[in-house]
């Protein structure tokens, strides 16, 4: 159970409804809270939490802020530097890490070093850094409490079946806004960020509209729990109700069910093991009256096929395949791009990148910057 916590990315999505948790659990202080450059919700939350620090990312907004909350006694902190201040904040047990993109890692890192509980938002941790970042956990003996509300399930799945061997995971996906579609072509960004079923932030949004999202999930889910990517299942499933599924080897399966509400497993992260009640909406299985189940379709949703690849190919490829797709989205907001080009990107990214196994963090960080540099400069 969280006592004392820092929230990275607090502005986001994820970083909202973890502070309306915390209004709801009304025992746990905030520490510390960290935004990239939205210092009017920062400067509401300072007054709100009263944490006793906080760090912008964009340096003149950082400024702005001080002077801003000086009536506070809240340090106001910039750059990657004030970021990693904010990670491992003495006091702190649990640092809530939902920073979107790579710029998430070192964050995560540095927390578990420090000795700190990471409740983790930030796919791209695992993705780019699964095997190094799971290892160091057990090293530094801290828990890493999955957010996201698929790797959630999974872990309140598993919880009183520790010792057996997992069979598969089914890892439910609602097919976004397309599904169904036979080609992406032609569809439009706006069309990308009506999201059926969850409200997110954007770039998110447009990774579930193109599935890469799944694709991320499945690689955070292999080195989360240890099993093969053979043996994920991804399942498409509209009504996202079931949030995911554990097959054991007895052939039992054992889903968690709820409302597509991030705050669940957001709660459930930082009040684990315990389960603290709330007044979130509560799932009605006479409203919902059936719940559905397809197949991905690989050949429309190309960068599903393409994750799956790179975690196959193994080494530093997910964090190339991460990297193209960040800056493919980029470009795609940009106008550059349109959604469908954005499988081709990566897939050129890739085909271009000479893997490396043994590799370091440094090696990923690399990977991180040559894939980027050449995600941009390349025409599709
Ligand atoms: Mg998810």
């Amino acid at each position: 159970m969280t006592e004392k916590l820092v929230v990275l990315g607090s502005t986001g999505s994820i970083g909202t409804q973890t502070l309306e948790v915390c209004d709801n659990m009304k025992t746990i202080e905030i520490e510390a809270l960290t935004a990239g450059s939205r210092i009017d919700i920062l400067e509401n939350q300072i007054r709100k939490y009263r944490p006793r620090l906080a760090a912008v990312m964009n340096e003149e907004k950082a400024a702005e802020l001080k002077i801003r909350v000086r009536d506070t006694d809240t340090r106001v902190v910039s750059g990657e530097d004030g970021l990693l201040e904010a990670a491992t904040i003495d006091k702190a047990d649990t640092v809530l890490n939902s920073l979107v993109g790579n710029v998430g890692l070192k964050p995560t890192v540095c927390a578990i070093n420090a000795g700190k509980n990471i409740a983790l938002a930030n796919k791209e941790t695992l993705v780019t850094s699964g095997e190094l970042v799971m290892k160091l956990v057990s090293e530094k003996g801290v828990n890493l409490y999955p957010v996201d509300s698929e790797h959630s399930a999974i872990f309140q799945c598993l919880r009183g079946n520790s010792g057996n061997k997992i069979k598969r995971l089914h890892l439910t996906a609602s097919g976004g806004p397309f599904r169904g579609y036979k080609s992406l072509k032609g569809v439009s960004v706006d069309q990308a960020l009506h999201h059926p079923n969850w409200d997110m932030g954007k770039k998110i949004t447009i990774d579930s509209a193109t599935m890469m999202n799944k694709g991320l999930e499945v690689i955070e889910a292999k080195w989360l729990f240890g099993v093969d990517v053979d043996d994920i299942n991804v399942v498409v499933h509209p009504e996202s109700i079931i949030h995911s599924m554990v097959e054991f080897e007895d052939s039992a399966v054992i889903a968690q069910l709820g409302m597509p509400d991030m705050r669940v497993p957001i709660a459930y992260a930082l009040s684990c093991p315990e389960r603290i009640a709330n007044d979130f909406p509560k799932l009605d299985f006479f409203k919902i009256g059936r719940i559905t189940f397809e197949k991905p379709d690989l050949n429309v949703f190309k960068c599903l096929k393409l994750a799956l690849s790179a975690i196959d190919t193994g080494g530093t490829m997910p964090a190339v395949l991460n990297a193209a797709n960040e800056v493919a989205v980029e470009r795609l907001f940009s106008g550059d791009i349109e959604l469908y080009q954005i499988a081709e990107l990566i897939e050129k990214v890739m085909s271009a990148y000479t893997v490396k196994y043994n590799y370091s963090l440094s090696d990923i960080f690399e990977a991180d910057s040559w894939a980027r540099e050449y995600a941009r400069n390349t025409e599709v």
